[in-house]
């Protein structure tokens, strides 16, 4: 996925003051606001999206490096806060500040390298949230179900408790960093000497190393295992509708909490019933002749079929509302309607005696309809076509 320019994200050009900055991000947070837009489930990514970009727009040092380096500056700036060992995935970039930096390395501990790495590496970190997309049908959106799903998720090594070291040992100082995490690098130049930190490449910014690996994780503290986990799908959801089950995501490092586990709902469409909002829609076939003399007709509905009076001179597209027949509302009491279309059927095939039935009622209203004389309706009338 990539990324929308931070600048973009704001509507502000790149040479915006602080003060330009934080106005137009106060103006989009207050429009995006999840809690305003409950009914729009793009509005809470939009929201996150506003807020990193603002996060990195206001800090002037933070701004800097992103106007040189754009994302790929944040990505450098996430190696020293990023997930620790064994998290693994696309956005795992604990591999760096083990060795070769490249030229972001340097300029990462400059600017983050007191203020995002160190301490926090040492300290329990919460776990990834995780997300699984579940497909159910558009009854079981109706009545709510419940569903067993199988998460493949990164969890606590259970045999170490997540120390990483074999049971009965523990985890040793780092024997070349002290302890601290940082390595301190020091350059003579011509312009005088110059100190440069970079994460400990021993114990990759711990500070402990594991000198007696767990069998269960190698060392890791973490194990990927697949987890049964029942969810239940209250009534009412609808595609995109995400449940939040906390403390079912990825567990977390060194002892800190697990993360969230995001359930995001696909409803699969109905063969006849179509959803807009809490309402159901659905289109119902009569005749022209019940159309102009009214009947009584029956009608699906979650519930099974209700009858339904159509009246007299009913026309093509007029609208019927069976109330409470709809779909129940997510967080609310009640139901929606469902709104019935009528659609006139026009018989493509006549018998010769409704043929004649036809006319006369056409001769009684008046009304011009084609001679049964031509040959063509003499044909109709001999063969009954
Ligand atoms: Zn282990
Ligand atoms: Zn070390």
């Amino acid at each position: 996925m990539s990324k929308r320019d931070y600048y973009e994200v704001l509507g502000v050009s790149r040479n915006a003051t602080e003060d330009e900055i934080r106005k137009a991000f106060r103006k989009l947070a207050r429009q995006y606001h999840p809690d305003a837009n409950k009914d729009d489930p793009t509005a809470a990514e939009k929201f996150k999206e506003i807020n990193e970009a603002y996060q990195v727009l206001s800090n002037p040092e933070k701004r800097k490096l992103y106007d040189q380096f754009g994302h790929a500056a944040e990505q450098f700036a996430g190696a020293g806060a990023g997930p620790g060992p064994g998290a693994g995935g696309p956005f795992d970039f604990g591999g760096f500040g083990t060795g070769d930096f490249g030229p972001f390395g340097d300029i990462f501990e400059m600017f983050f390298g007191e203020a995002m790495g160190g301490r926090r590496r040492h300290g329990p970190e919460r776990g990834r949230d995780l997300e699984y997309h579940l497909e159910i049908e558009f009854e079981e959106a109706a009545t709510g179900v419940q569903k067993e799903i199988r998460v493949p998720r990164v969890m606590t090594c259970p045999i170490c408790g997540g120390s990483g070291a074999r049971p009965g040992t523990q985890p040793v100082r780092c024997p070349r960093c002290g302890g601290s995490g940082q390595v301190q690098h020091v350059t003579t130049t011509a312009f005088g000497r110059f100190v440069r930190a970079t994460t400990c490449d021993v114990c990759h910014g711990e500070g402990r190393v594991v000198q007696d690996p767990c069998p269960e994780c190698h060392g890791r503290g973490r194990v990927r295992r697949d987890q049964t986990v029942q969810v239940q799908v209250p009534a009412g959801v609808d595609t995109g509708t995400r449940l939040r089950m906390s403390g079912y995501g990825e567990g977390g490092a060194r002892g800190g909490p697990p993360g969230d586990l995001y359930i995001v709902v696909h409803v699969r469409p109905h063969p006849q019933f179509r959803r807009e909002g809490d309402d159901i829609l659905l289109e119902v076939p009569i005749s022209f002749t019940q159309a102009a003399l009214g009947a009584e007709i029956e009608i699906p509905t979650l519930d099974g079929p209700v009858p339904l009076r159509v009246p007299e001179g009913t026309q093509p597209g007029a609208t019927f509302t069976l109330k409470g027949k709809g779909m129940p509302r997510l967080k609310a009491r009640g139901r929606g309607d469902q709104i019935v279309t009528i659609r006139v059927e026009i018989p493509s095939r006549l018998s010769p005696r409704e043929r004649e039935l036809l006319r006369e009622l056409a001769r009684l209203r008046g009304e011009r309809v084609e001679d049964s004389k031509t040959f063509l309706g003499k044909m109709r009338d001999a063969f009954g076509m």
